[in-house]
């Protein structure tokens, strides 16, 4: 007997006609992971319900924007609020002051701060400023970190310092201009800034690389990145669009004690609608138009929804108990999967990422991931998926604890990943 056709499949096969690969964004097709991707109704907490109406703890939390869980009570009453008052309004509006302020009360050197609509808009606009404000066009960035989908960013590291375009429809010209390095490595760091330092607009990096596996960096290695832009008069740009807000209020540059010269935001910063921002001191903030000569703009920029759901989120995350409480689910997580030696959990604050190995992995993008990892993981995302948890559909992607998870949801995700991996001998 043939198997019943799912809710999601039949959704799939139409949406396949309609949009590419029947998706919008490409992780979402789930082909890391070799499966057909599951269409969602509904979300509450912890939990995501399915179109047909199975339901799943979630730790990809829409990659990463929910820190308080799906729909949380005071967001949603911000965002309902906001649906009452009207949602868009193209005008000036007291909500992205609000957020603005309650930030640059926090973040002192995020002295001004604009608010576009994604992350990829926000690198994009940074390093626009970047490359007024120094008069130079080179960028650097560093191979695993991403900064959204914008051609200079689209680079991957090639056979030398010049990059390659990592996606078709990329002009060599820009590829030329992007130099791309290893992660975690202070020598080459040095190299490149002596031969090349003066060339240089702005160097980018994730200060918690997050988006190849989690690379957490030494600090040694931002505190030099810093030092070395300081001496060459290179702009640098953290780009915590997962980072900030999620391990601290202030991101990583608030933990290290790191100024940045330029910081990109996005995720929780719009308590999950879309959103995007910049920020920085305000000499340099100032080069923006209407005041400055650096053009950028947005129909939908500070969108009263996104600005009133942000405020709602970041209200709830300045006494720190939200962090404490997030610390103390992933301290529980790496108590109870300390017992297997097959899975190895690297994790930082509420990020957390499974490497399907028995060995650590170095914080540098092509020793990150192992074979055994690539080829472990959709067994392992499967069989979570089968007990009701949904992870990230690729094995790139790391994972989120929320404020919505509980103690038990922790224990039964660490029974199911030990189950999983003793019974299957993954990796
Ligand atoms: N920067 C980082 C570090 C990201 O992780 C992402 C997206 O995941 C982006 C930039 C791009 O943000 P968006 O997807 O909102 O364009």
């Amino acid at each position: 007997m043939a198997a019943a056709v799912s809710e999601s499949e039949r959704y799939f096969k139409r949406a396949l006609k309609v949009s590419p690969g029947g998706v919008h964004s490409p992780v979402r097709a789930f082909s890391s992971v070799r499966e057909s991707p599951l269409f969602m109704h509904s979300a509450n907490g912890s939990s995501l319900t399915d179109m047909d109406g199975r339901s799943y703890t979630d730790y990809c939390m829409a990659f990463g924007p929910l820190i308080l869980g799906h729909r949380d009570p005071l967001v949603a009453a911000a965002a309902e609020a906001a649906i009452n008052d009207g949602w868009s309004y193209g005008t000036a509006e007291c909500w992205s002051l609000e957020l603005a302020e309650l930030i640059s009360s926090r973040i002192q050197w995020a002295e001004q701060i604009r608010f576009v609509n994604s992350g990829t808009e926000a690198v994009m606009s940074a390093l626009r400023l970047a490359r007024a404000v120094t008069k130079r066009e080179r960028i650097l960035k560093f191979s695993g970190c991403y900064h959204g989908h914008t051609d200079a960013m689209l680079i991957e590291a090639g056979s030398g310092l010049a990059g390659t375009p990592a996606s078709a429809g990329i002009p060599n010209s820009v590829a030329r201009d992007t130099l791309v390095l290893p992660l975690d490595d202070i020598d080459q760091l040095k190299h490149v800034f002596s031969d090349h330092g003066a060339e240089l607009a702005a160097a980018i990096i994730e200060p918690i690389p997050a988006n190849y596996g989690l690379l957490l960096q030494k600090p040694a290695f931002l505190r030099e990145l810093r030092a070395l832009c300081s001496r060459y008069g290179v702009m640098l740009i953290f780009d915590e669009v997962i980072s900030g807000f999620r391990t601290a209020f202030g991101g990583c540059a608030e933990e290290l004690d790191i100024e940045p010269d330029l910081v990109t935001w996005g995720k929780i910063i719009g308590g999950g609608f879309p959103v995007g921002a910049y920020a920085g001191r305000s000499h340099i903030m100032q080069r923006i138009a209407p005041v400055g000569d650096v053009y950028q703009a947005g129909t939908l920029s500070a969108n009263p929804l996104a600005m009133r759901a942000g405020l709602a989120t970041l209200c709830q995350l300045t006494d720190g108990a939200v962090y404490e409480k997030l610390e103390q689910l992933g301290a529980q997580l790496d108590t109870e999967l300390a017992a297997t030696d097959q899975v190895q959990l690297i994790r930082k604050g509420s990020i957390f990422w499974l490497h399907l190995s028995n060995s650590t992995p170095l914080p540098r993008a092509r020793d990150a991931i192992s074979q055994s990892h690539a080829h472990a993981y959709p067994e392992l995302f499967t069989a979570l998926l089968k007990t009701g948890i949904y992870f990230p559909p690729s094995p790139y992607e790391v994972s989120f604890l929320s404020a919505a998870h509980t103690p038990q949801n922790i224990t039964d995700l660490a029974q199911t990943i030990f189950q999983t991996t003793e019974k299957s001998a993954i990796p």
